[in-house]
């Protein structure tokens, strides 16, 4: 392992940093994580066009259909654009777990369809996995492709369906095989989301956003140039987008550095920096940069590999460390934290950071991971 910067990284660095200091920032952009509310759409559209301009878009496709950026040169990516609060992608559903994903596993036609789109922010994407009674052990999912002509009719429910209410296409697992074993006989299939028989009703979340969904499926056809990967293969497609899924979302917390200075500063000018923020600030500082350097160390050891089960402790951590830091915020701003406009950024953080203990795979199925698969417990 080797943590110094190559000469190429170097030179990748200072060619972002120079483009980031030129680049005309969209009005009204902020970094709204992963998935954009639809009022964010027109901004977030606007600055995947600037990272397209200036080469910066699908860093992490390889070449020829992205920009084909080593694991390392996409961390530092990463940072940098959290420093200065900005968003990485127009959305990550489409960026980094549907881009990849037809990539591997899609037709030379479909990927003709959709890739340069996405890259170009053109064509967005969700990702219709989770069920009412499928979450956590989601090959127990229920969303049946019953065989119509040469197609199928899909029946169904999804839920917490990020950014379907905006979304072009959806990423959906069906079951092709009902009395096949549960990881067998589940399909991947690419759905319009404008066909008839998609109903997507958004829900309000407690940070007062709507960035999720229930999406109900009514016979809605698909056809076999629908298909992502083979049929009846799905569970296999589903491993790489969970894996990808848990890899980009433990990333996030890269940006906490960024966020636990602001809490300082915000300390020292209320005078609340004494001995006891000092420490409790400190030991985040330290999980922090820990965290980091664990990232740094799994890319440079294992390159681009998603399926690493050590990816858990990136997920794990960095969701219940942006609870903390959020915590550390809110005994800081005090009444500022629970009224008024001085709060209302942390408020934000404080209450989707909760979301982030959930999505892509909850703490305790994170903890089952390493337990299981890394420490080789018995299950
Ligand atoms: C912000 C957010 C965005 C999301 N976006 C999407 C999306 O775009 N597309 C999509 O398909 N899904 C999405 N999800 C859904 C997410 O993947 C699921 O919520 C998650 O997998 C947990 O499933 P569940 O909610 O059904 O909880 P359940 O699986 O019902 O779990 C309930 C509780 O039981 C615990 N539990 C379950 N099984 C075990 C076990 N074996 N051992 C120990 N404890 C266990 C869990 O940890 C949890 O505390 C999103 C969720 C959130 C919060």
């Amino acid at each position: 392992m080797d943590l110094r910067l190559t000469p190429a990284e170097q030179d990748f660095r200072s060619r972002l940093e120079d483009w980031l200091t030129q680049v005309e920032v969209p009005a009204g952009l902020r970094d709204y994580g992963s998935t954009p509310t639809r009022e964010d759409l027109d901004a977030g559209r606007a600055w995947q066009r600037r990272l397209v301009e200036g080469g910066w878009a699908a860093l992490s496709w390889p070449s020829p259909f992205g920009a084909g950026a080593t694991p390392s040169e996409q961390a530092l990516f990463a940072e940098a654009l959290a420093r200065r609060g900005l968003p990485r992608q127009l959305s990550f559903v489409s960026m980094e777990l549907a881009g990849p994903i037809i990539i591997a596993y899609g037709s030379a036609s479909q990927r003709e369809a959709f890739l340069e789109p996405i890259r170009r922010g053109e064509q967005i994407w969700c990702q219709l996995f989770s069920e009412p009674g499928a979450g956590s052990d989601l090959a127990s999912l229920s969303t049946r492709a019953r065989a119509a002509g040469d197609g199928w009719l899909v029946s169904g429910q999804k839920v917490w369906t990020s950014g379907a209410h905006y979304a072009d296409y959806g990423l959906l697992l069906a079951r092709t095989e009902p009395l096949a074993d549960r990881h067998r006989g589940i399909t991947c299939f690419a759905v319009p989301m404008g066909t008839a028989g998609v109903t997507v009703r958004p829900v309000k979340q407690m940070d007062g956003e709507s960035k999720f969904n229930e999406v109900f499926l009514d016979d809605v056809a698909v056809g076999p140039g629908d298909v992502l990967g083979e049929l009846g293969r799905g569970w296999e497609v589903a491993l790489s987008v969970l894996g990808r899924e848990r890899r980009m979302l433990g990333s996030l917390a890269i940006g906490l550095g960024a966020a636990l200075t602001e809490v300082r500063r915000e300390a020292e000018r209320r005078r609340l920096d004494d001995a006891v923020f000092r420490a409790r600030w400190a030991s985040l500082w330290g999980r922090v940069q820990l965290l980091r350097w664990t990232w740094f160390r799994f890319l440079s050891d294992r390159g681009d590999s998603a399926a690493d089960p050590r990816m858990s402790v990136l997920k794990l951590t960095s969701s219940e460390l942006q609870q903390e830091v959020a915590r550390l915020a809110a005994d800081i701003l005090g009444l500022d934290f629970v009224y008024g406009d001085a709060g209302a950024r942390w408020r934000r953080v404080f209450l989707a950071g909760h979301g982030a203990t959930i999505a892509g795979g909850t703490s305790e199925i994170q903890r089952n991971i390493l337990g299981e698969r890394v420490l080789r417990l018995p299950r």
